[in-house]
């Protein structure tokens, strides 16, 4: 867990604009920011970010929030991901608070580990070197395939002895915990008798980005059918295959310099490259990408050219993933090595130079690549040239960022000449891909009970007069060219909205003067006494806080509650709070008059949104004495509902006169 402080910290840091201006083009307009929106596709910007209010919101789709929600969303993080981003951003160091035994476990092991892994690269690196079956069969072999000793020795290489259990006893007789050991995958247990896991291998130690080892690759030297060709560590508190790119520690930099990332597949290609001076590269075991390895190597760079060397059936199964990579937003290029060699054999055939110029002339856009081997296949089939149409639109239609509008529809044009098909039906078509894809998302996101979608009222200006409806209700919500597409804004009751009007002027006005003694929160909770009066008991927790919060004397702002911790309550005030609307200068123009906005006219606010809460209770308790009535009573009885009707109907009438509004009935 992050500590408290951390998190103060990097909050107050926080500037909405440069952490949304890193994704986003942002263009000023009056006091808020806008460009074009992240998360869907739009030619003219809809996508506003208040620097004041600290949160973003888009007209077009609806998404909103605060500055972490936007590292959330748009980097797909958790909350705590997104903070350390934030920190890394900013330079806070991240201070960790009491964990949980769980998880303190974990980290206790995972600390064995880089223990045992640090011992062990030591060992095997110094029997490649110094022992003499070592040097025989290992360091001979490494440098018949062409590796000098200063790459051997960047790369930590060793070997392990054919021998049953050298490495095991030394590891035993240096007091390492014999369990730990077998959770490295270094030893095995045999009848009863640790035995080393990588005999006669060579050992290529994996690391994370800051350089630790968290595993090993071993590979055979020796022919040998029945023995698979390379061991890895088994999945383990470090090790977790999914999220690793071997040879990223070396490559980093040299990806950030060269903006684009060669993945090949072997451990020896990138060594043999790194030798040859092609330091950008790293490679992925020849499983096909994760998106965790996407996202690694998205870190660095939006491009990334992956070199295959493998027949066309195995490069088929390798583009399989690829989809994963467009979602990401990376360019994606192929190379393939000719003559049936691989990288490590090609560029010491041909050199670096020509090596590179091979790369820079060779590569191919991943969905033109794949169209042409489709195509390729169906050759002449209709049907199967109908399942390539959709596939390829389906990929295209995975280009989904805003930025990358343009490429989408680059591809939409090239593919329909190269497939022989009419532009405007390719596109529907890609567009349907987009829209499933699109529901498919928003069913997943609708939970049952959460009524915490993106709200209607306050991104409309406040110069119209307000509308009511037949109750005497403030109709909230914008005019109808304010609406957004998105339905379920309907959803969210009209009685809710009333209570989240309450609730932003708490929030927005609280600590303003009320009348010269008071301040508007004490006036607030002078007036709110029952809680009753809210049926959102989200919105109720907010305002209990808040209280809670002042009694204890601190000076609650909507920001504390924008970046509260619970996300139910941060994303709730994101949806209420008021995105601060930019009237034309030509509308001030035109009439020449000044335009009154909320922050001048907050007194009536804040007592006509808590009048309209109590006019509503009233109402219900009118209707519930309604019903009494009509269940037979004694006339005492009778008498008494009768007085309490008078009663209640002197208090609504009390009420709309304050709030100015008469309903006649
Ligand atoms: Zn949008």
């Amino acid at each position: 867990m992050i500590s408290q402080e951390t998190i103060q910290q990097i909050l107050s840091r926080i500037d909405i604009i440069d952490i949304v201006g890193s994704f986003v083009k942002l263009k000023k307009r009056g006091s808020n920011y806008i460009g074009l929106c992240p998360f869907h596709n739009e030619k003219s910007p809809s996508f506003s970010v208040s620097p004041s209010k600290e949160i973003y919101k888009c007209f077009g789709c609806g998404k909103s929030g605060n500055g972490i929600g936007f590292i959330m969303e748009h980097e797909k993080y958790t909350y705590v991901e997104a903070l350390r981003w934030l920190a890394n951003r900013y330079n806070v160091e991240v201070e960790e608070t009491e964990t949980s035994p769980e998880y303190k476990a974990h980290l206790q092991v995972a600390d064995s580990l880089h223990v045992i892994n640090a011992f062990a690269q030591k060992y095997f690196a110094d029997i490649l070197m110094n022992n003499e079956e070592g040097q025989d069969i290992g360091l001979s072999y490494l440098k018949q395939r062409g590796f000098r000793e200063e790459v051997i020795q960047k790369f930590q290489l060793g070997y392990c002895l054919e021998r049953g259990n050298a490495f095991a006893k030394t590891a035993i007789a240096n007091q390492y915990n014999p369990e730990y050991l077998q959770k490295s995958g270094l030893v095995v247990l045999r009848n009863d008798e640790l035995l080393d896991n990588y005999r006669g291998r060579i050992i290529f130690p994996v690391h994370n980005n800051t350089g630790k080892i968290i595993g090993f690759g071993a590979r055979i030297i020796k022919k040998n059918d029945k023995a698979p060709k390379y061991i890895n560590t088994p999945e383990n508190e470090l090790y977790l295959k999914s999220k690793i790119l071997y040879g990223t520690y070396f490559a980093r930099q040299a990806i950030d310099k060269q903006d684009e990332c060669l993945l090949v597949e072997g451990y020896t290609d990138v060594i043999s490259l790194h030798q040859a001076g092609i330091e950008n590269v790293v490679a992925s075991g020849g499983t096909s990408l994760t998106q965790d390895q996407l996202r690694l190597v998205k870190k660095y760079t939006n491009n990334l050219t992956i070199i295959y060397d493998g027949d066309a059936a195995g490069v088929k199964a390798a583009l399989r993933g690829l989809d994963m990579a467009l979602e990401e937003g990376l360019n994606v290029k192929l190379v393939l090595i000719p003559d049936k060699e691989d990288p490590d054999s090609y560029v010491n055939k041909v050199g670096t130079t020509a090596f590179r110029d091979f790369i820079a002339a060779n590569k191919k856009d991943f969905i033109l690549f794949q169209l042409e081997i489709a195509l390729k296949d169906a050759s002449g089939d209709t049907t199967k040239k109908a399942a390539v149409v959709n596939q390829v639109a389906e990929s295209i239609s995975k280009i989904n960022k805003a930025e990358d509008f343009t490429k989408q529809q680059d591809y939409i044009r090239q593919c329909s000449e190269i497939l022989r098909i009419e532009e405007h039906g390719f596109t529907t078509l890609v567009n349907k891909f987009i829209r499933e894809r699109v529901s498919k998302q928003e069913t997943k996101q609708q939970g049952p009970a959460q009524n915490s979608g993106p709200a209607p009222d306050g991104d409309f200006p406040f110069f119209s007069e307000p509308m009511y409806d037949e109750n005497g209700f403030e109709i909230q919500g914008p005019p109808q060219q304010f609406r957004q597409q998105d339905d379920t804004i309907n959803l969210i009751l009209k009685d809710e909205l009333q209570e989240r009007s309450v609730v932003r002027a708490l929030l927005e006005f609280g600590l303003k003067e009320w009348d010269g003694k008071r301040r508007v929160v004490d006036y607030f909770f002078e007036e709110m006494v029952d809680d009753d009066l809210f049926d959102n008991k989200q919105l109720l927790h907010i305002i209990q806080t808040y209280k809670a919060w002042y009694d204890a004397g601190l000076e609650p702002t909507s920001k504390n509650f924008l970046y509260h911790e619970d996300q139910s309550i941060s994303s709730i005030v994101v949806s209420i709070m008021d995105f601060p609307y930019e009237l034309s200068s030509k509308w001030k123009e035109e009439y020449d008059m000044p335009v009154a906005s909320r922050e001048d006219v907050y007194v009536q606010e804040v007592i006509s949104t808590l009048n309209y809460l109590k006019l509503r209770k009233i109402k219900r308790l009118i209707e519930q004495n309604q019903k009494d009535l009509e269940q037979p009573h004694t006339s005492d009885e009778q008498m008494m509902l009768l007085q309490t009707h008078m009663h209640l109907k002197q208090l609504e009438k009390d009420i709309l006169k304050k709030v100015g509004t008469v309903i006649l009935k």
